[in-house]
């Protein structure tokens, strides 16, 4: 019989080609309507056979929605029928504010490009640039909107006959595809030298020059999507070595690519959710706890308990794999926290001393993008660094913004965010701003998000610390509204927004630094926290911390600091000269930052967890310097024994009229105690661990018992430590909270600026 149907579907499914596959997919089934976006999502309209739309619904929910899409709800009404009606059509948007941004994120080759990759009787076969409307290059290609070829980097590449013919027709898999080429039309590969010189300029030679160069040990910097690696035999120590000293990255664990599930397994547990991240349209970097005895080289990953694996997401990649490279470390191809580098002029004058050759092509890389990163927390696949793959797909809030915003994000893994109608849309991973190539990067990105989104901020948010350079950018916007949003509140905002609530919930944040409104840097805090409002219900009791900024470095800071703490006037250097020695040698140093804590000189007061978990980590003798963030807690989690239940005790202070305070001083104690008999220093971590997991419960269940709230969000840069969360939640949960921590978002300060857009949002 035939009917006509009105389809209403929600969820994530503009930008990410779905109505070209509406189309198809009606075109297929011979049924005539049209589908259009709105404000809510797609509306399509259907005619024709009852069963044929019936399969229609059906397999554009299962097999044929793109990759990218996610079906939240779809909903269907029986329509008066449509006379005189033969095609199906896509209409304009209807939308009453401005359209949604069609730019959508970059995508790992699809399962239909592989097999035409590896065709012989396809005129794309082993054509390094392969991509259809369900994968390749989008964001880091596209210049300005409308997302049309002109507008991208492909447009000095004029289409060949048959490309366009594909282009054109909107039956084919590459109707639309902005990036679409082929051997005969399209960008080719090339290998030079360390100075530019042409090794080979034929694309097949050159790939198979490169493979045989990364076997023989070189380091070879490939241009990819978002910019360029630096790739070496992930099995050969050595080279891996000279990458590391010339690259400047001192231990930083390097991420590794490799071309199939099977062959990761041969160095790293991959569980089976970790199997569907890693083969995921993002195809981001997974860390996967390590294999003993497997022969990646061991400087590729030290001092830490997991490997960061990505599958081959690039034709290209595929290409080189298929030259019998079994594992590549592929790090960011840049020098040390730098702006990854995406231009071949600048990454032949800055990675030249680098690499010894470049393996490059002729489409240009617009923005740079470095790879996502995702580890496990509670079994559930976590954003650490959100990337290549994610980005700029928009977050959709339940709420919506009344004016546009402009989230500046924190100092550190900063990211920004606008907020647009029903949309957050977080910038990728930009860096550390104190890097002055890393603040132009920052500067630049606003900008070009700013006009790929058309965003026309009426409310600057910005966290509150006066000399954060994004705070003072902020600043600098004329004629916006600041809103200036304390940094764990932005932490645990960020967790609410992205779980669709507005809470008031319980907020546990802990991290490094983070300015408070006392003044003192605040840590390990516990808000009763909403999106519009925060109250300081506990935190770690405050501790001093001697030297400014360079007490995230120095390990002995924060040690120092915790022993004054602890043994206050009985604390003398003598006595404890034993365990200072082997985390500062330098006696007077040791003396002035005693006597700068004592007489409060260039000291301030602080409730950071992150610089208690510095502290431990040098006593145990794991390091006296982060070299990199977090690089001493990461080792203290490494070392962590299993099945240890023990832990050491602490004290609560709750006195009236102020925020409650948990103390570390017998844990100190107890710990110090610990070390001098020698006790194994994994038992230790893990009793270390145990230890701030109970007090984090303790202050979730004071928490509740005066305030009947039973949500606890979790946020912070602590909370990327796998064993302190995992555990934290399965105590959580056993004492029946609700337990909600980032996914979407780093719980790091990667995460703060979609903290402060919902909190702005709100104020909008
Ligand atoms: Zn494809
Ligand atoms: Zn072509």
């Amino acid at each position: 019989m035939i009917k006509r149907r009105r389809i209403f579907i929600t969820g994530r499914v503009q930008g990410v080609g779905f109505r070209p596959r509406v189309y198809r997919l009606a075109v297929r089934l011979r049924l005539s309507g049209f589908v259009y976006n709105d404000t809510k999502g797609v509306t399509i309209e259907l005619q024709g056979e009852e069963e044929r739309i019936a399969e229609f619904l059906t397999r554009l929910q299962a097999d044929d929605k793109p990759p990218l899409a996610e079906i939240k709800s779809c909903k269907t009404i029986d329509i008066a029928m449509v006379g005189g009606e033969k095609d199906f059509t896509i209409k304009a948007s209807k939308s009453e504010g401005p359209a949604l941004s069609e730019v959508t994120a970059d995508i790992a080759t699809c399962k239909d490009c592989l097999l035409e990759l590896a065709d012989e009787g396809d005129f794309r076969y082993g054509y390094p640039f392969i991509n259809c409307t369900n994968c390749g290059p989008r964001y880091s290609i596209v210049k300005n909107i409308p997302y049309d070829r002109p507008n991208t980097t492909m447009s000095e590449f004029a289409m060949c006959d048959k490309c366009a013919a594909q282009y054109t027709d909107a039956a084919d898999r590459r109707f639309h595809a902005q990036p679409v080429a082929c051997a005969s039309c399209g960008p080719g590969i090339r290998l030079t030298d360390s100075k530019g010189n042409l090794i080979n300029k034929e694309t097949q030679g050159s790939i198979a020059e490169a493979a045989r160069l990364l076997l023989d040990g070189q380091i070879v910097a490939i241009k990819g999507i978002g910019g360029f690696h630096l790739a070496v035999d992930a099995l050969n120590d050595k080279a891996v070595q000279r990458l590391r000293e010339r690259k400047r990255r001192d231990n930083k664990p390097f991420a590794m690519m490799a071309d199939s599930i099977e062959r990761i397994k041969e160095y790293a547990i991959v569980s089976k959710s970790a199997e569907q991240v890693l083969q995921s349209p993002q195809s981001p970097v997974v860390l996967l706890p390590k294999k003993g005895n497997c022969s990646i080289a061991p400087s590729v990953a030290e001092g830490v308990d997991s490997y960061g694996f990505m599958l081959c997401y690039a034709p290209l990649h595929f290409l080189l794999f298929a030259q019998d490279l079994k594992v590549l470390v592929m790090t960011s191809g840049n020098i040390s926290d730098e702006p990854l580098i995406c231009k071949d002029e600048e990454a032949m004058q800055r990675l030249g001393c680098v690499a010894d050759a470049f393996l490059i092509h002729d489409r240009e890389i617009y923005r740079q993008v470095d790879d996502s990163i995702v580890h496990f927390i509670d079994g559930q696949a976590v954003l650490l660094r959100r990337a290549r793959g994610y980005v700029p797909t928009p977050i959709f809030w339940g709420e919506n913004c009344k004016e546009d915003i402009f989230a500046a994000g924190a100092d550190m893994k900063n990211t920004f965010c606008f907020g647009k109608q029903n949309q957050l849309i977080c910038s990728e991973h930009i860096g550390d701003l104190e890097d002055a190539r890393v603040y132009h990067h920052y500067i630049n990105s606003i900008k070009h998000l700013r006009k790929l989104f058309e965003v026309e901020p009426k409310v600057a948010a910005c966290d509150l610390h006066p000399q954060y350079l994004s705070t003072q950018y902020a600043f600098s916007i004329p004629g916006v509204r600041l809103v200036q949003v304390q940094h764990h509140w932005a932490h645990i905002a960020s967790v609410l927004a992205e779980h669709g609530q507005a809470g008031p919930a319980i907020g546990i944040a802990c991290d490094g630094t983070g300015y408070g409104t006392d003044g003192a840097i605040w840590g390990c805090e516990c808000l009763i926290a909403s999106l519009d409002d925060f109250e300081r219900f506990g935190h770690l009791d405050y501790y001093s911390l001697a030297g400014g900024d360079r007490a995230s470095k120095e390990a002995i800071r924060s040690v120092m600091g915790l022993l004054k703490k602890t043994y206050g006037d009985d604390f003398n250097l003598e006595k404890f000269r034993w365990l200072l020695e082997r985390i500062e040698t330098d006696e007077n140093k040791q003396q002035i930052i005693l006597e700068q804590i004592e007489k409060r000189v260039n000291t301030f007061e602080t409730s950071s967890l992150g610089r208690v978990f510095d502290a431990v980590a040098a006593m145990l003798g794991l390091g006296r310097y982060n070299h990199f963030e977090a690089q001493l807690p990461m080792a203290l989690e490494a070392i962590a024994a299993a099945d240890v239940e023990d832990r050491y005790e602490f004290e609560m202070f709750s006195p009236p009229d102020e925020p409650c305070r948990f103390g570390l001083g017998q844990t100190v104690r107890q710990l110090i105690s610990d070390v001098q008999n020698e006790v194994d220093v994994g038992i230790i971590s893990a009793k270390f661990h145990n230890t701030i997991s109970e007090i984090l419960l303790g202050f979730a269940v004071v928490c509740r018992s005066e305030t009947d709230l039973n949500t606890v969000a979790l946020s912070g840069g602590v909370f990327c430590n796998r064993y302190l969360t995992n555990r934290l939640v399965k105590l959580l949960k056993k004492n029946d909270f609700s337990v909600l921590f980032n996914k979407v978002v780093p719980s790091n300060d990667g995460g703060i600026s979609l903290g402060q857009a919902a909190i702005a949002a709100r104020r909008s």
